[in-house]
């Protein structure tokens, strides 16, 4: 094939030899896969690059507010795919490989993922990132560039195993080092008087330097930047230590310093670990919060008019310390009285709640907050005590008072930090109306009686660029061809598949590319694991984190209960199923690990059993992240959103699935209320008790025991889980877990297992009219475009940061 010289794609290959040559350093003859991967992402980020200047100096120009929005995860994954698709280059760059008998999906294998956050709100901010771009809203992401941020995930025999991921091992061309960019971050030391205030004096520095990465939106309308900060040490080798023979002390500074930009949440059982977190916290807001007002200052000349010229969002509380890093600038360095600083600050700063777990809200013990950061704890008191004069102002009670309170008093001391983030925000929004709604009524409760205007919500969202159009070609194509292109512009516009929905050649269509998609994520398994599927069978997916409340456990006793079923009545005309698991547990987090163990010990008993015939099949699929994510959720039938009601503040992978056009089965549960109010409760399998009624079992006292002994199929099968039928190495492997559950059941597995099997029951049934489920995938792909990051970020913008 020989590409017409004046076209895109031949200007694009001439582009991308020179870069093979010249800055890879390679002749073609001799380019190895890696040195093509490297050629084509720098050709294409010169293109990203242009966009990038002028967007900087659009900004620079209009003189608009900014939007900052700090995290300390960005689970971005891959980015070649996602810059190419939204500059219109994916053909070209296709044909031009293909000149050198290159195929750019084997070459896009080669990009890492970048492995810089955890799960659903590390993968927000990444979506919000990109929304940003594409509405054309100036914004900068500030977070942490982690050299091994999130582990690696291996299964050996059966168990997790963590390894460090080395995403940065052979470099990252997607990153610029700014050296401009950087901020000395103080710990420790002491605060004295001066004769115009204080003047903190810290003990410790570490240089953060910035590392920007290019932001691309939907056609390439903006280039946002995503600003990753660095830490090295002032003085990187004590040379007179070295020379005096010891080698090791004399890279302590360096060792400290390239310790906090190590890892994604250190565990924080010891002491030392939980410092490090505090100090990786403190480390990157400071440096954001130092560059937000160096730039405000250099432009504009008079900090005071900061909230006219930048919003700050704090993503969850790890950077709320913003609060009072931004006062300390303000009076500290710019001479502010503390009321006016705190009324920049108000104005300036807002605040996401991702949680209602209490053990799940941060705090840090007093001691060490003052030890490490003595300046900002004289200013968290004056703002405390500012805080609690207006609530008895308000006529507050003792015990709401101490609730509001900065400083939890109860035992140990300890600094709030989302009562900090709150008072400190004119804006604290919750991520799905449930979970909104709850917030004032249990966690806020007495802080929204102090300030009722200040609580409002934002809905989550996803960027439907990754996660339909990158993800899901196919399904793509057939979409455009139904209802034409719009839709890509914006995504509410896929309501017109709505006229479709019973159109059986659309049903058909849409039938074929999910079943490709099956197929090639078999394939990929197969790889993976050695497990066989079968692409004709119902894949019933469950991909997130492993956690208690998520209930991955409820899902497996299910699996369990059908595999009796299914060796009980081989007669009967089962429905094929694939069972499919993947996700991370905390390295700590010990029953999430069982967890895993379990998926794992139950596949390897299933699969091998000739007496279910494949009729179903179970794979947990190691090492989950934002790129196995787009391979498996485009190739699902059934997606798992089974929580205890009350306690996913959202989910964002109920969104991705549903777009793809998988079903739900789900409680009641964050975003899956307004999942089920924009498909329609026929074209959802909702179960299960509603977060009200987890509240009040667990009031009046649940007895598990009782219900599980009025179940036949719940008993048999944790019964078989407790014995060790699944564990015959080990037989009281699961007798604590499942023990658990006969004693207690914090997230009421035991009292939704029979809706739950009941729900699963009706799936079997509609599957097996395939003309309706089709008409229901369609439903839900044609009403879910509400849930792009777009609407979100639009509101956002409007609503809370007051940019156009
Ligand atoms: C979307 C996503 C999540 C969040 O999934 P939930 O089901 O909402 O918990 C986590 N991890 C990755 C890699 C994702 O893409």
């Amino acid at each position: 094939m020989t590409l017409d010289p004046a076209s895109p794609a031949a200007e694009l290959d001439a582009l991308i030899l020179d870069v093979l040559r010249h800055r890879v350093g390679k002749d073609e003859l001799a380019a190895k896969s890696h040195d093509w991967f490297n050629a084509a992402v720098l050709a294409l980020r010169d293109k990203v690059i242009d966009r990038w200047i002028e967007s900087t100096r659009r900004t620079y120009e209009e003189k608009g507010k900014r939007v900052y929005y700090l995290s300390a995860e960005f689970l971005i994954g891959r980015l070649l795919r996602d810059a190419m698709s939204n500059l219109g280059l994916t053909r070209d760059m296709e044909k031009a490989l293909c000149e050198h008998g290159l195929d750019l999906a084997a070459l896009e294998e080669l990009e890492p993922d970048a492995a810089l956050g955890n799960g659903g709100l590390g993968r927000l901010a990444a979506c919000f990132m990109e929304s940003l771009s594409t509405l054309d809203i100036p914004a900068y992401g500030y977070g942490i560039r982690y050299v091994n941020g999130m582990f690696r995930q291996r299964v050996v025999d059966g168990w997790q195993v963590e390894r460090p991921e080395t995403w940065l091992a052979h470099g990252n061309p997607w990153e610029f080092d700014r050296r401009e960019s950087a901020y000395l971050i103080g710990f420790g030391g002491e605060v004295v008087e001066k004769a115009d205030g204080v003047e903190w004096k810290p003990a410790e520095q570490v240089e953060a330097s910035a590392v920007d990465t290019p932001v691309v939106g939907w056609r390439g309308k903006r280039v946002n930047t995503l600003r990753l900060w660095t830490a090295s040490a002032l003085e990187p080798l004590k040379l007179d230590a070295f020379n005096a023979g010891d080698h090791f002390g004399a890279l302590a500074d360096e060792v400290k310093a390239d310790a906090l930009v190590r890892v994604l949440y250190p565990a924080d059982s010891s002491a030392a670990g939980q410092e490090l977190r505090l100090r990786q916290e403190y480390f990157f807001t400071s440096a954001s919060i130092q560059d937000i007002v160096r730039r405000h200052v250099q432009y504009e000349g008079d900090v005071r008019t900061l909230p006219d010229h930048a919003a700050i969002q704090l993503n969850d509380t790890h950077p709320s310390v913003a609060v009072a890093e931004l006062m300390r600038l303000l009076v500290d360095n710019h001479g502010l009285e503390f009321d006016e600083a705190w009324e920049v600050t108000k104005k300036t700063v807002a605040y996401t709640n991702h949680t209602l777990l209490p053990e799940a809200l941060e705090s840090w013990p007093l001691p060490l907050f003052e030890r490490l950061l003595p300046r900002h704890m004289q200013i968290i008191y004056a703002i405390n005590s500012r805080v609690l004069r207006e609530a008895r102002k308000a006529g507050l009670a003792d015990a709401a008072i101490a609730a509001i309170s900065l400083i939890d008093e109860g035992g140990e001391r300890r600094v709030r930090m989302a009562n900090l983030a709150f008072v400190g925000a004119h804006s604290v929004n919750g991520v799905a109306a449930l979970h909104t709604d709850l917030m004032k009524s249990t966690v806020f409760a007495d802080l929204h009686k102090l300030y009722p205007t200040r609580i409002n919500n934002k809905t989550n969202g996803v960027t439907p660029r990754r996660w339909l159009q990158q993800c899901n070609p196919g399904l793509t194509s057939v979409i455009r061809d139904a209802i034409g292109p719009a839709f890509l512009d914006d995504a509410e516009k896929l309501s017109d598949l709505n006229a479709l929905a019973a159109d059986s050649e659309l049903g058909e269509r849409v039938a074929l590319v999910k079943r490709a998609n099956k197929v090639a994520l078999s394939q990929h398994i197969k790889e993976l694991t050695g497990i066989r599927l079968n692409p004709d069978a119902l894949f019933d997916v469950q991909i997130k984190r492993i956690h208690e409340y998520k209930r991955q456990l409820l899902n497996l006793i299910e699996t369990v209960a059908l595999y009796d079923q299914i060796r009980s009545h081989p007669e009967r005309d089962w429905v094929p199923r694939v069972k499919i698991f993947g996700g991370k547990a905390a390295p700590s987090y010990h029953n999430a690990k069982l967890i895993i163990k379990l998926a794992n010990d139950i596949a390897r008993r299933v699969n091998s059993d000739p007496s279910v015939g494949g009729v179903l099949k179970v794979v947990f699929v190691p090492n989950y992240n934002v790129t196995l994510a787009e391979r498996i959720i485009p190739a699902a039938n059934l997606s798992e959103q089974i929580s205890t009601a009350g306690m996913e503040a959202s989910g964002t992978g109920n969104m991705k699935f549903a777009l793809n056009g998988a079903l739900t089965i789900g409680t009641l549960d964050g975003a899956n209320v307004e999942i089920k109010d924009k498909v329609g409760d026929e074209n959802i399998f909702i179960f299960g008790l509603t977060a009200e009624e987890v509240l009040a079992k667990r009031a009046e006292g649940y007895v598990p025991r009782e219900v599980i002994e009025g179940s036949r199929e719940l008993q048999q099968a944790v019964a078989a889980i407790a014995s060790g039928v699944f564990s015959p190495d080990d037989p009281d492997r699961y007798a604590a877990l499942m023990g658990g559950i006969y004693d207690h059941d914090w997230f009421m597995c035991a009292a939704d297992f029979d809706s739950y099997a009941a729900a699963q029951r009706k799936v079997d049934a509609l599957w097996e009219q395939p003309k309706l489920w089709r008409q229901q995938a369609i439903r839900n792909i044609a009403n879910v475009g509400w849930f792009s990051s777009d609407r979100t970020i639009g509101e956002y913008a409007k609503e809370i940061w007051g940019v156009k």
